[in-house]
């Protein structure tokens, strides 16, 4: 069980980056952390790592673009705990390319993973959110969700898309609260999934400005932790020395 005054928190992609440092910063202050991710080996040794050192974590093995799979998640949670008080929508991939270069098949990941899965996460946790009268929901978007790049063109797409429904479900809402964390270049394996070696190692090379994952996750925190009648709608968080 969580602490006190912890919250049950359920976490896509939890099994590097972002989601994993959101996992260990919520943990340590007393929330139950559920990982869900591909790779479960990785989430299996991450709440091994939360519990040893004291706090709550479950994992469930998750693809984000199976609805199946993402209410499974949900369910797993709500069988042990009877409640969900928070997900964070993290899961994401980047596969950046030209438009010409008609990577189709990436194109396509980009919209299941970004898009799909953020709208399977709500369609898992809504229902008993609407029933228990609250909750909050945490959509990863991105500064690409508030600008367009050469080689980000579908990416960013993505991230507006995620910026517009979750100013859809805050407005549909009276109960649940809806946060867009919006994070700049920040440390991960995101550009591990960039198959053009020019695009990969140019985005690499920028990266070198990036702030640690742990920067989003106390910004997470942040949101989560707030009075039940304070909804912080969007956080953008990026390096001082980003253009
Ligand atoms: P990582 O690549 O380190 O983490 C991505 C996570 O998403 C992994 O845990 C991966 O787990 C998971 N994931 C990918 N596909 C699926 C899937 N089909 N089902 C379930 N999980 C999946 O990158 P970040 O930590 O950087 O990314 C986290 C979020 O932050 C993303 O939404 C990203 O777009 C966003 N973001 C990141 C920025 C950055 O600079 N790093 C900047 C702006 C936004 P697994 O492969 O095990 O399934």
């Amino acid at each position: 069980m969580p602490e006190a005054d912890g919250k049950v928190v359920l976490i896509t992609g939890a099994s590097s980056g972002i989601g994993e440092a959101t996992a260990r910063i919520l943990a340590a202050a007393g929330h139950l952390v559920v990982l869900g991710a591909r790779r479960v080996d990785r989430i299996e040794v991450l709440a091994k790592e939360i519990r040893a050192e004291g706090g709550n974590a479950e994992y469930h093995a998750l693809d984000v673009t199976s609805l199946e799979d993402t209410q499974a998640f949900a369910a797993h949670a709500l069988e042990r705990h009877e409640r969900i008080d928070v997900l964070v929508n993290n899961a994401g991939v980047m596969p950046l390319s030209r438009l010409d270069a008609l990577a189709v098949q990436d194109w396509d990941q980009m919209i299941d993973v970004n898009i799909r899965g953020v709208l399977y996460g709500i369609a898992a946790v809504l229902p008993s959110m609407r029933e228990r009268g609250q909750g909050h929901i945490v959509n990863l978007a991105s500064v690409s969700g508030h600008r367009v790049d050469p080689t980000a063109a579908v990416y960013s797409a993505t991230k507006y898309a995620v910026r517009a429904i979750s100013e859809g479900l805050r407005q549909e809402s009276r109960d649940i609260r809806v946060t867009v964390i919006s994070p700049g270049l920040t440390r991960s394996e995101l550009t591990d999934g960039i198959s053009d070696n020019d695009i990969r190692e140019a985005v690499r090379d920028s990266m070198r400005e990036a702030i640690p994952a742990s920067a989003i996750g106390a910004a997470i925190q942040y949101a989560i932790t707030q009075p039940q009648q304070v909804d912080v709608n969007e956080i953008v968080v990026r390096p001082t020395v980003q253009g």
